[in-house]
This record gives structure tokens, C-alpha cells and sequence, in this order.
């Protein structure tokens, strides 16, 4: 595996993208990118402008007068709203679900799709998201698509706010699940959903350690 290649994981929340995509790209010192966190932060500086969230031109010129920046800290992408590392502070169901609501927006997506391209165009990179595959990288060498049961996927996401200090009820976040993957597979632009070429893995009774040998293994053997 000598070339710097683009490997794409997309999925619905909570399916473990981001566990295993940043230690997939620790094991073949590839770069990480959560593209997830990109819409969360057109989100964030949404909620902090109270910017109404189905207004064209409101999110025209959210995404006109927004700076968004891509550091490269440890090996993965950073991001920087005008200036201000927002780290943890955009990782919150409120954030989350914002985040679902305007990335159906053209405008928006339309605004973060070069920066995503950039990010990747030296290859060596595992990038996570929902368009990764179909729109972002289609060229990508190896796209795989994470799933996990429902039930799984809410459990992963209560305990993963619950370690941030977030004590979120398990219905909240069930509710907020399924609010989100029905926006993000619905919607017109970029809906979530599986390519062609997509390897589709089950997460719900893996371990990260045992999906990440099944990607590998896919891998090496194409
Ligand atoms: O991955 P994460 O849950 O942080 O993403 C937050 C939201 O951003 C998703 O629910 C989805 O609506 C949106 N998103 C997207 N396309 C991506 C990554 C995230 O539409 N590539």
C-alpha cells in the first residue's frame, strides 16, 4: 500500500465512523477528516447569530461571512471558525441536529465542498461523512459504508456524551437520532445512502478493532 490513497466512510450517526476512521488513519499514517464537523460548524455560528435556519439568504450569508479553517494538528484536520478552535463545543445533539437541518441546504453544501476536496487532494487520507463516497471523493480507491442497528447506534451516542459530561436520557437521543437520519437520507441533495462501489459493513456486533481488520482486509484483498 505504498500510494497516498483516499479512503471514504460514510454512514449514518453513531455507527462508529469516526473511532474507526481516525484509527484506521493512525495505522496507515493517513491523515483524519470528520467532515461532519465542517457542517457542525456552519451550525455553531448559526445558533450564535441566531440565524433562522430555512432562510436562503440568511444561510447565503452565514456561509459568505463565515471562515472556516483546516489545521492540521496531530494527524487530523482541525477546525477553526474566524479564528476560535470550537473542539468539543460543536459536538452536542443541538449542534448535531442544526447541522442535519442546513446541510440539505445547496448553498451550504455547495460552500464546503472545496475546502473537503483541498483537504484530500494529496490523497493519503481517511475522511468520514455521508457524501464522501457519492459526491466529495468519487474517485476515491476505497469507499465503505458503516452501518450499525438503531438500538446499537443510540447506545454508542449516549455513552460517547456521557463520557463529554453530557447526560443526555436515551429517548432524547433516540428521538434526535431519527430525526437526523431521516433529513440526511431524505433530502434532495447528497442524501445519505450507499454507492455502487461502497463495501457495506455491519458495526452492530463488531468491535472497532474487528471493523477495522475488516477494512483492511477488504484492502488487501482487491
Ligand atoms: O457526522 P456528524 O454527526 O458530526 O454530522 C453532523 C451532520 O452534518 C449530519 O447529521 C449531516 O446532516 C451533516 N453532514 C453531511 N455531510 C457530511 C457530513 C455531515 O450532510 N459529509
Amino acid at each position: 500500500m505504498n500510494k497516498k490513497m483516499i479512503i471514504t466512510i460514510d454512514g449514518p450517526a453513531g455507527a462508529g465512523k469516526s473511532t474507526v476512521s481516525k484509527m484506521l488513519a493512525k495505522r496507515l499514517g493517513y491523515i483524519y477528516l470528520d467532515t461532519g464537523s465542517l457542517y457542525r460548524a456552519l451550525a455553531y455560528k448559526a445558533l450564535k447569530d441566531k440565524i433562522v435556519l430555512d432562510d436562503d439568504s440568511a444561510l447565503d450569508s452565514l456561509c459568505s461571512n463565515i471562515s472556516i479553517v483546516l489545521k492540521k494538528i496531530d494527524g487530523q484536520m482541525k477546525v477553526y471558525v474566524d479564528g476560535e478552535d470550537v473542539g468539543d463545543k460543536i459536538r452536542t445533539e443541538e449542534i448535531g441536529l442544526t447541522a442535519s437541518k442546513i446541510s440539505a441546504f445547496a448553498i451550504v453544501r455547495q460552500r464546503l465542498l472545496q475546502l473537503q476536496r483541498e483537504a484530500g487532494a494529496q490523497g493519503g487520507i481517511v475522511t468520514e461523512g455521508r457524501d464522501m463516497g457519492s459526491v466529495v471523493f468519487p474517485h476515491a480507491d476505497y469507499k465503505f459504508y458503516l452501518d450499525a442497528d438503531i438500538e446499537e447506534r443510540i447506545k454508542r451516542r449516549h455513552k460517547e456524551l456521557f463520557g463529554k459530561g453530557n447526560t443526555s436520557e436515551l429517548q432524547s437521543i433516540q428521538k434526535d437520532m431519527l430525526v437526523r437520519d431521516k433529513q440526511d437520507s431524505k433530502r434532495e441533495i447528497a442524501p445519505l445512502r450507499p454507492t455502487s462501489s461502497s463495501i457495506i459493513i455491519d458495526s452492530t456486533k463488531l468491535s472497532v478493532p474487528e471493523v477495522i481488520e475488516k477494512i483492511i482486509q477488504q484492502m488487501s484483498s482487491k
